[in-house]
């Protein structure tokens, strides 16, 4: 069986009487040469667990369940269920869970894997649901190794931008936060069935395992980072004084001076670094006042 080849695509579809769901982002892989520098590049350690988000018919599932040991998979579409079986039938380390990433509990699922080992995940993921997978994800607090996914080239665009880059947003100082992000390669729209509109791009993102950033209060962190991009024209103290009604924008624009900055800086130009140290200083204005 190629799982790569269109005409086997479309006869297993047929035979199991499916059609490709776009409301699901079925765009299936077709380029065998891509399946495998995915799986090849999403982990280091083949004793791994690889978690894989949507399955499809199992085009990226056999590759993975060739290189590492266990690969544990969540489908939301019932019908593709069958199809796996028929499809990956013979790796026995290989199991599917007919569910909902964004409802599954994957500390429970993966609770036998992460005492055992590492864990990592493996997606070509639906472009519909890109970020909260992704944020739910890095939000969960479980312990990955890496979190390798496909993606909308646009989107990956800003994953990996570096501060100041006019692609550089909320999302990529968040994920700066939780580990580093590597675009590896672009793959054109034609590589798949159906054919999205756009390209799309394989991260790779390595996850801290003792994170480097150390805010006093996370939740304000993430609060300031969410302030300062809601009103990206605006100058940061702008921004943050919109999101921060508790301070003066006197006091926001003191605070932006006295973390370094200039005083007309935009949110765009700060790294992880600097959020942490900004928020620091406005809970600090924040308790002052109380
Ligand atoms: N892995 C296959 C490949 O590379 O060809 C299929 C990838 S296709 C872009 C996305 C897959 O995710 C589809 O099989 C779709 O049914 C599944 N999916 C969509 N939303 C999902 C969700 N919320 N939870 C789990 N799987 C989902």
């Amino acid at each position: 069986m190629n799982l790569c080849d269109i005409r086997e695509i479309k006869q297993i579809m047929n035979m199991f009487h499916l059609n490709f769901r776009k409301e699901l982002g079925q765009n299936f892989l077709t380029d065998r040469c891509v399946v495998e520098d995915i799986a090849d590049g999403c982990c280091d350690d083949r004793r791994s667990t690889i978690l894989e988000i949507g399955p499809g018919i199992g085009t990226l599932s056999w590759a993975l369940a060739e290189r590492y040991d266990k690969v544990v998979a969540l489908e939301i579409d019932k019908g593709l269920i069958p199809v796996l079986s028929f499809t990956m039938g013979e790796y026995r380390n290989f199991s599917v869970v007919n569910e909902d990433v964004m409802k599954a509990d994957l500390g429970a699922l993966l609770a036998e894997d992460f005492a055992r080992g590492s864990v990592s995940v493996c997606a070509n993921l639906p472009y519909y649901i890109t970020t909260p997978i992704l944020m739910k994800l890095l939000e969960s607090g479980l312990p990955f190794d890496n979190i390798t996914i496909m993606i909308q080239s646009e989107v990956a665009d800003r994953l990996c931008a570096r501060a100041g880059k006019s692609e550089y947003g909320a999302i990529t100082a968040v994920l700066a936060y939780y580990g580093q992000a590597e675009a590896l390669f672009t793959v054109p729209a034609d590589r798949f069935v159906p054919a999205p509109k756009v390209n799309s791009t394989v991260v790779r993102i390595r996850l801290y395992k003792e994170r480097p950033y150390h805010p006093k209060d996370e939740a304000l962190m993430f609060r300031t980072i969410k302030a300062a991009f809601e009103q990206r024209r605006k100058t940061l103290s702008n921004a943050l004084s919109a999101g921060f009604s508790e301070l003066s924008k006197e006091q926001l624009t003191d605070i932006i001076v006295a973390c370094g900055h200039r005083a007309d800086i935009r949110g765009e130009k700060l790294s992880i670094a600097d959020f942490v140290a900004l928020s620091d200083a406005i809970g600090e204005a924040i308790q002052s006042k109380k």
